[in-house]
């Protein structure tokens, strides 16, 4: 039992760092099922939990929906509400700093962790392409 909750959760982490794409569950699910046809969408849930209690990866939620990611190291989203892809940006942690000692100077919060997050109109919704969606 054990063993298999690893093999499984090996599986679906294993999904999740191959894509840049930032998947929901159902994308992921869609997937390990081509290798455990009979493993539930809740137990891609499960493990989807257990992988981000461990700091393995992000869950990015829009309040609605949640999407995953396996790239755990300093960098944001943004969301396009058009298709709504999530994609990358890389935001320089040296611009946020000075903000952070500001919020200490004139407040007293000493900030331990903080998310950032875009919203807008992604590159080819703008253009008026058919953006590749998936979810
Ligand atoms: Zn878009
Ligand atoms: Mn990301």
């Amino acid at each position: 039992m054990q063993r298999r909750n690893t093999q499984q959760r090996r599986l679906i982490y294993d999904i999740l760092s191959r894509t840049d794409s930032h998947p929901t569950a159902d994308w992921i699910y869609e997937r390990v099922k081509r290798y455990i046809p009979n493993i539930s969408l809740g137990t891609v849930y499960r493990n989807l939990k257990v992988l981000k209690d461990e700091g393995l990866i992000l869950e990015i939620s829009d309040g609605k929906q949640s999407r995953y990611d396996a790239r755990i190291d300093d960098h944001y989203h943004f969301r396009c509400d058009v298709c709504g892809n999530v994609y990358d940006i890389e935001y320089d942690i040296i611009e946020i700093n000075p903000k952070v000692d500001q919020l200490r100077r004139s407040c007293g919060f000493k900030v331990s962790r903080f998310n950032i997050e875009f919203y807008g109109i992604c590159r080819s919704c703008a253009r008026g392409e058919e953006s590749e969606k998936n979810n």
